[in-house]
Formats: C-alpha cells, sequence, structure tokens
C-alpha cells in the first residue's frame, strides 16, 4: 500500500493541480457548518474543497483510534495529547478512505453526504484550546534589519542572538482565526522630539509573517527537559501566523522585557494544521550554525530539521478590490530549528503542553521582497511601498486586509496551508464597554 505522502497517490475526489489540499496534505482543521449555527463543532481533514469529517466517520464507527473517543470534544487537543504514531495512523486512515482506487466511500453516496463537507459550507474555528502561546525571533535576517534600524548599525545582533532562541511569552488569549477582523490598538506612543508619551491610536500598526507550530504528544513533566532529538516528536502541526504589531507602542514600551501590549491585542492563525508528516518531503539543511551551538542545543545527526516552505504576503487596500503581493520568503532560512526552540524553552525545566503555540518570529529572507513586516519593507517607513493605481503604503491604514500564503511544491502536487488573512478596523473612539 502506498504511503500517504506518495506522490502518485490520487484521491475519487477531483483536485485542482493548484490546490493546496491534495491528498498527501490531509490537514486537520476544525469547523462547524454554516447551516447549523447550534451544530457541535467538528473535526476534520481538507481534502480539495472538501472536508472529511473525522468526528463523523468516529460516530459511525468507521474510525476507532483509541479507547476514548478522539473527535467529539470541540477540540483537536484530544488528537494532540496522543504520540505522532496514532497521528500518522488517522492521517492512514483518512486517506485510505479517500483513495480513487477505494470503493468504500467512493460507492457508498448515503456515506459520502453524511462524512464529507464543501469548504465553502463551514466556517472554520481555531483548531485548539492553547495553552500558552510564545514568539521567538529566529530569522537572523530579521533580527539584523531591526537590531539596525533601533539600535546599532555596526553591531545589530545582541551577543546572546547567535547563541541561543531569543523569544517571549505572548498571549494565547488574543489568539485569532483567519478572517476574524483587527481593531487598531491604541496605547501610549513618544512622539518623536517630545518628552511625554500620549494616548492615542497607533500609526504604525505592522503585520510579522511567521509561522507557528502546536505542541503534541507525550510532553515533559515540569523540571525536566525535551532533549534535542526528542523534541520533533512533541511537533504536531504547523499553521501560518501575522503577529500584528504596533511599531510605535513597541518602540516606547520594549525596554527592559520586551514587546507586551504592542503585539498582545490580536495574532492571527492559519486553519488548517499541516502535520509534520506531510512536511517530511519537504524537510532541508537550514543556515550554518557559526559559532557552534552548546551541545544541548547542537543537532549533531545531520538531519533535516527545516523546511522549504514558500511564503507570501498580500495586501488589499481599502481603495482597491485586489490583492498585490508585497512579500515573498521562505522559512527555510530561519537560524533556528523548531526542535531547537521547543528544547531551549523547556531547557531549565519549563513544562510544555498538548496545544502550546509556539511561533517563529518574522521571517525575513536576504532579498529586500523577502523582508517580512512592513517595518523592513519600507525601512521604518522610510521608504513607503509603491502600490498598484497610484497608492502607498508605510504601515497598514484602515480598512486594509492582509493576506498570508505558505505551500511546498512537489512532484505534481502542492502541500499549501491555506490563507492567514486579517483585515483592520479603525480604533475604537471612544472606550468601549468591557462587555
Ligand atoms: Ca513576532
Amino acid at each position: 500500500m502506498k504511503h500517504p505522502n506518495h506522490p502518485e497517490l490520487r484521491s475519487f475526489i477531483p483536485v485542482s493541480s493548484d490546490s493546496d489540499f491534495p491528498v498527501q496534505n490531509l490537514p486537520w482543521g476544525l469547523f462547524r457548518r454554516h447551516e447549523a449555527s447550534e451544530s457541535s463543532p467538528e473535526v476534520g481533514v481538507a481534502i480539495g474543497d472538501q472536508v472529511l469529517s473525522l468526528t463523523r466517520l468516529e460516530q459511525k464507527g468507521l474510525l476507532k483510534v483509541a479507547s476514548e473517543p478522539l473527535f467529539q470534544s470541540a477540540t483537536l487537543n484530544p488528537l494532540m495529547e496522543q504520540e505522532s504514531e496514532t497521528w500518522k495512523y488517522v492521517r492512514e486512515c483518512a486517506s485510505h478512505l479517500l483513495r480513487e482506487d477505494n470503493p468504500q466511500l467512493r460507492d457508498d453516496s448515503q456515506l459520502r453526504q453524511a462524512v464529507l463537507l464543501p469548504q465553502d459550507q463551514l466556517t472554520m474555528l481555531l483548531p485548539a484550546v492553547i495553552g500558552d502561546y510564545t514568539d521567538f525571533y529566529s530569522s537572523r535576517e530579521h533580527a539584523t534589519n531591526v537590531g539596525t534600524m533601533f539600535r546599532d548599525k555596526d553591531h545589530p545582533l545582541l551577543a546572546n542572538w547567535l547563541h541561543l532562541p531569543v523569544g517571549y511569552h505572548g498571549r494565547a488569549s488574543s489568539v485569532v482565526i483567519s478572517g476574524t477582523p483587527v481593531r487598531r490598538p491604541k496605547g501610549q506612543l513618544m512622539p518623536p522630539g517630545e518628552e511625554l508619551p500620549v494616548f492615542a491610536p497607533s500609526k504604525r500598526l505592522d503585520f510579522e509573517l511567521e509561522m507557528a507550530f502546536f505542541v503534541g504528544g507525550k510532553t515533559n513533566r515540569l523540571g525536566v527537559p525535551i532533549p534535542l532529538a526528542e523534541a520533533e516528536k512533541n511537533i504536531f502541526g504547523l499553521v501560518l501566523m501575522n503577529d500584528w504589531s504596533a511599531r510605535d507602542i513597541q518602540k516606547w514600551e520594549y525596554q527592559p522585557l520586551g514587546p507586551f501590549v504592542s503585539k498582545s491585542f490580536a495574532t492571527s492563525i492559519s486553519p488548517w494544521v499541516v502535520s509534520m508528516e506531510a512536511l517530511m518531503p519537504f524537510a532541508s539543511e537550514g543556515p550554518v550554525q557559526e559559532p557552534l551551538p552548546l551541545p544541548y542545543l547542537r543537532h549533531s545527526d545531520g538531519g533535516k530539521h527545516h523546511f522549504n516552505i514558500e511564503l507570501a504576503v498580500d495586501i488589499r487596500t481599502r481603495e482597491s478590490s485586489q490583492y498585490q503581493t508585497i512579500c515573498r520568503s521562505n522559512s527555510r532560512g530561519l537560524y533556528w530549528s523548531m526542535a531547537q526552540q521547543l528544547t531551549h524553552h523547556t531547557v531549565t525545566g519549563c513544562n510544555v503542553r498538548p496545544g502550546d503555540l509556539m511561533a517563529s518570529g518574522t521571517i525575513s529572507g536576504q532579498t529586500p521582497e523577502s523582508r517580512g513586516s512592513l517595518l523592513e519593507l519600507t525601512w521604518g517607513g522610510q521608504q513607503p511601498l509603491a502600490l498598484k493605481d497610484h497608492q502607498s503604503r508605510s504601515f497598514i491604514e484602515d480598512g486594509d486586509e492582509i493576506r498570508m500564503r505558505a505551500w511546498a511544491e512537489g512532484p505534481g502536487f502542492r502541500i499549501g496551508f491555506g490563507c492567514c488573512t486579517g483585515q483592520v478596523l479603525p480604533a475604537l473612539d471612544a472606550p468601549a464597554s468591557h462587555g
């Protein structure tokens, strides 16, 4: 039997060649049907423009994985809590059911109607209950650009950066699903040349192009670090992320403990969680790490711990009906691997839990068009981006929509992530009722 990643596998469900979701992908997601707002959320995998409901397969006794049901609790957490062998097994079951040479689902129209749902009739939901969210800072090019602009162009990287994956603890409560509008934040700003801060809407609202992984599997007990060689077993899958950032609020607040309310107002993620298994054909080597990291962070197996994933950011301004691409990047250039991030996160004994979300940091590359934020693309707002129809942008304006895309190209198919979108709404006029 062919492996679920086999490039020649085909489904009986037609999948166009430019689809993000061929049978080789099968990303996990949580959804609710439009026409049934009272209905419970369901877990499924995307296939073409359809979704195969694992919740319904399990209800019908056609998918038995563990002693307890895994897909009846309106979140992916029970699946994330299983070990990687179980994720692989469920993916194999779904792949098997969807193959063009398997009549079980293909030839049973009643069953097909019950368990296959068109994606355009579904609302995607946040896939997991996220206990904790951590954001790293793992692109050397991004850290260098920001260090050059904000601190010291001759020494843009701080002394620790090449020795450990720098990160900060973000807010899990404000992680939202793609499509959720984002309210322009108000906060403290220090206008140039002034001595006292003012309270005003952010004038320098930005996106950050990131990828993030969900923690899964049997995680570590408090006090016991996850060794590097074990870390990838604790990565359930990846999503795209927009770490919305208010640069003017950030600039005033960030010293000495890092970003706080300038980033905690919203973080958008794409709804489909692409499994590590589906990404394996796209594993690649990362940049050479020089100086060599300390032994606990050293990949000494010569293996591939990065992924060749193409990334794009598009903007649709409030004046326009069309998206324009403003950034093209690739996740393979990240300096620190996800395994190194997770191992470092736990090195002092911090316990992580299934459903925790860990983001890469802005993914910038070496060329100007691969810079993953407006801060870098416009060099601090000094070089506004020229857009179509005589428009330009230094930072995001009200009504603008940001869309991120990610995909890896295989022989005859692509493993895509779908989109991560968000439109910016004007700041609130007056203090709103907090309810
Ligand atoms: Ca970030």
